[in-house]
């Protein structure tokens, strides 16, 4: 039996991130008339070339929404403590509304811990430990942005989730764990594969809905999908001449699944557009 050939949508992320770049933006205006201009900080310990493009590319978009950004570069030696000790006094500053950890952190500095001297009530990106624990326990918090702009995305498009078995692979604290949360919170049944899974291809190919947030180019083809799956590719690899690509290999997937999300132009700009949100809303609550 061959398998079908379908119609493959591309779910490209770029013009939902526009209108809640747009809502950020009016929200952002208010605030700013009403005395309180929303301020984002970002810290940056490191001098990797593609977060400093993810850095850029946020602080742009901040800049377009009238939302000041403040990047504190503390450099890619930094210390643990030099690190807490700059979150926590954003955290105790009463004109910064979100606050950012950027990765990677210098070898030998862990994310999680240092992620709990985030507020959570700044905490835009979900990384303060509390924030998934209280996701997880369906009480009000910041998720990570990266999940939420999946489950925008699905939304944006009418992806049925209610009973439909969602697929996440990876199962990072940042990415795969709270895309779960959020999945079943929206009544899929989820399953999570990461580097341990035997026959990822095998629970794969039963997925409704399949979302990759491994972090490896080409590990989704064809053999890993059915006919009727909704893809979205989280994964943002740097290519060798510059670029970004996912982790599904698009060409392979092409014409046998229902629709699948762009690298660029997927994802990462509705994460972007998401933070400048979280942003306002935090400024807004205070
Ligand atoms: P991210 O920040 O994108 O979530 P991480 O590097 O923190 O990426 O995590 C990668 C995740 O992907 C891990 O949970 C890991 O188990 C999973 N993973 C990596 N390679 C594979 C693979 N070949 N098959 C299934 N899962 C994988």
């Amino acid at each position: 039996m061959t398998t079908p050939r379908v119609h493959t949508s591309e779910l490209r992320g770029t013009a939902l991130a526009n209108e809640i770049r747009a809502r950020a933006a009016s929200a952002a205006t208010e605030l700013t008339a009403a005395g309180t201009p929303p301020q984002l900080a970002v810290v940056v310990a490191t001098d990797d070339g593609s977060s400093a493009w993810y850095v850029r590319s946020i602080a742009r978009a901040a800049a377009k929404t009238g939302i000041q950004c403040t990047l504190v570069e503390l450099g890619p030696k930094a210390t643990a403590e030099q690190i807490r000790t700059s979150l926590t006094a954003l955290s105790a500053d009463p004109e910064v509304h979100g606050i950012i950890l950027q990765t990677p952190l210098p070898d030998g500095v862990a994310f999680d811990d240092l992620a709990a001297a985030i507020d959570p009530a700044k905490d835009v990106d979900g990384a303060n430990p509390l924030s998934l624990g209280r996701l997880t326990a369906n009480l009000p918090a910041f998720a990570p942005a990266t999940a939420a702009a999946v489950l925008a995305l699905l939304d944006r498009h009418e992806i049925e989730l209610a009973g439909r078995h969602a697929v996440v692979v990876g199962r990072s604290t940042v990415v795969g764990k709270p895309t779960a949360q959020l999945l079943l919170q929206r009544d899929a049944t989820v399953s999570i594969c990461h580097r341990h899974t035997k026959d990822l291809a095998e629970i794969t190919r039963r997925a409704d809905v399949l979302i990759s947030a491994a972090g490896r180019i080409g590990l989704i083809t064809a053999a890993h999908v059915a006919p009727e799956a909704v893809i979205i590719d989280v994964g943002t690899n740097p290519t060798d001449d510059g670029g970004l690509v996912g982790d599904v290999d698009t060409a392979s997937v092409q014409g046998r699944v229902a629709g699948v999300t762009p690298v660029p132009g997927g994802v990462g700009p509705v994460t972007t557009a998401l933070l400048l949100q979280h942003t306002v809303q935090a400024a807004r609550r205070r």
